[in-house]
């Protein structure tokens, strides 16, 4: 591996990190491919701990988290409060599993209540496909993407029990913990229930897959389905910053000094996208799908046909949110095809 490689895997390494005022960060392992492990982060004080996130219910993390907090001087049953930025696997099933055992409360922002119920459709085979992203595939012009969905959908997700918390948090809400008073900000986008945790005091924020250092956060994936996932994003990215700037303490990646700074190099990004869609549009590219294959994916400027089948399925739904977000701008229009495929045009220039 090169230094810079190395350097940039540096913050999944299994070690705590000491952050000040009682805070620490735990990175556990993740069993897939992109992403190789997720930070929780542990607010601690004499009578306990509160955790942020709490990992996917795998037994190396599940190991990871008891030696993280042992080095601490706890055991998982002083953990009082999981606080759960999103409903994704790797953020909320090991809370659920944990809970079965210890008498943790797990808080989830309200609006992931849409993201329970369709996941559990989707487990009960009443949603059609057992993967997220998948039923659309269709309509954005990617069908043949669905035959090979068969060999992903017996690999996985693993699907946890998928419970309710014992809390829906509201936006806005002040959670009093025993240090330190944290804001539940709603952040709309990556998933339409996701919440980062504010501390102004402090000028921290607990940022989940909101706002991540070295990646773009996928969006709108989620079983729930968000046409205006993207527009509500980057009115998320607007919101992060009119509040006080704060050190990032994200989900995935190592702890940086700004939030403000990395949300603006994340708008910057999608201004480019949608250009870069645009563009792809005026030379006649209709549907998501085609749109996907003719632009370019990762740091690394992959073509489409080679990334995997779950990163292909990521991307035509990430073309579709930038396409709806032209839409919504005038910039394209829509229509359907017979086959119900989206067909966007360029619009015409206005006079
Ligand atoms: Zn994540």
């Amino acid at each position: 591996m090169s230094q810079a490689a190395a350097d940039r895997h540096a913050w999944t390494e299994p070690k705590v990190e000491d952050l000040g005022g009682g805070v620490h960060r735990i990175p556990l392992p993740l069993p897939l491919d992109g992403l190789k492990a997720v930070n929780i982060y542990a607010i601690a004080d004499p009578g306990g701990v509160d955790l942020i996130d709490a990992g996917m219910a795998i037994v190396a993390a599940r190991e990871r988290l008891t030696e993280g907090l042992r080095q601490l001087g706890y055991g998982l049953g002083d953990v009082r409060n999981f606080l759960v930025t999103h409903i994704h696997i790797d953020h909320y099933s090991l809370a659920v599993e944990l809970r079965r055992e210890f008498r943790s409360l797990i808080s989830l922002g309200e609006d992931e209540r849409a993201n329970m119920i369709a996941t559990r459709e989707m487990i009960n085979g009443t949603g059609g496909h057992r993967v997220f992203g998948a039923d659309s595939l269709r309509r954005l012009g990617a069908a043949e993407l669905i035959s090979s969905l068969s060999t992903l959908e017996r690999q996985g997700p693993m699907f946890a029990d998928w419970e309710d918390p014992d809390r829906w948090v509201a936006d806005g809400t002040d959670l009093d913990l025993r240090t330190r008073t944290l804001r539940a900000v709603h952040t709309p986008g990556h998933t339409r229930g996701h919440l980062v945790y504010h501390d102004a005091a402090s000028e921290i924020m607990f940022a989940g897959d909101h706002v991540l250092p070295h990646i773009t956060p996928s969006i709108g994936f989620e079983p729930a389905g968000n046409r205006m996932a993207l527009r509500d994003y980057l009115r998320s990215l607007a919101r992060t910053l009119a509040l006080p700037d704060a050190r990032l303490l994200p989900a995935h990646g190592p702890v940086t000094g700004s939030t403000h700074e990395r949300v603006n190099e994340l708008l910057a990004h999608h201004d480019l996208r949608l250009a870069e869609i645009h563009q792809a549009v005026l030379a006649g590219h209709a549907t998501p799908f085609e749109v996907a294959r003719a632009i370019r994916w990762t740091r690394r400027q992959c073509l489409f046909t080679d990334l995997d089948l779950f990163s292909r399925i990521m991307s035509v739904n990430e073309t579709a949110a930038h396409l709806e977000v032209l839409q919504a701008r005038g910039q394209v229009t829509r229509q359907t095809s017979p086959e119900g495929a989206d067909l966007y045009q360029a619009a015409p220039l206005a006079n």
